[in-house]
């Protein structure tokens, strides 16, 4: 099997699996620039439609107990992600997410050592709305409260906090009201 076949057979998969047809001349129409005041940001190059795929998550995989500020939950395991996404920022509102993929792999290996139907695990990025050229892309870090930063998405919502939803009330009980927000109301 080429190269050709093999990702022509990917990309048919990609376009089976419904909302996300997408094709790949879309993906990754993204650039890393400075934002105003978070440090390096992801911003789209194109209008991107609600539920498309922006661009597949590329890095290296570590152990489960890993942490860094990048890091992601990933297929039992943690993945450390490359640019751009590396440099997606947090926002309380956040406008893509992360999907994790399972693709059944239709490639058989050359020396057949490669089973027909192995499972294949694929952190992509996907639009939560529509995002117009220029906007920032922006995921929900999801963080144990433990963990927590505070947060200067800027959202009407801000939570304060870089933290999961559902810790928020742990966080601020344990941690207090962070400044970003001590500021807003003062
Ligand atoms: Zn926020």
């Amino acid at each position: 099997m080429t190269n050709n076949d093999k990702s022509r057979s990917f990309q048919e998969r990609v376009d089976a699996i419904p909302p996300f047809s997408t094709r790949r001349t879309r993906f990754d129409r993204v650039h890393v620039a400075e934002t105003n005041n978070r440090g390096l940001g992801v911003f789209a190059d194109a209008p991107i439609k609600r539920g498309r795929a922006v661009g597949r998550v590329l890095g290296d995989l570590k152990s489960a107990d890993f942490r860094s500020h990048y890091c992601v939950e990933f297929a039992n395991a943690v993945l450390e992600p490359k640019a751009p996404y590396r440099f997606l920022n947090h926002c309380c509102e956040p406008n893509c997410e992360f999907i994790e993929w399972e693709i059944e792999d239709q490639a058989e290996s050359v020396l057949g050592e490669t089973p027909r139907g192995r499972k294949i695990f694929e952190l992509w990025l996907h639009a939560l709305r529509d995002i117009q050229k220029g906007e920032e892309l922006t995921i929900d870090y999801g963080w144990s409260w433990r963990f927590a930063i505070p947060c200067k998405c800027g959202a009407p919502t801000c939570r304060g906090w870089i933290c999961r939803l559902d810790e928020l009330e742990l966080c601020l009980l344990n941690r207090g009201v962070p400044e970003t927000i001590r500021d807003k109301s003062s």
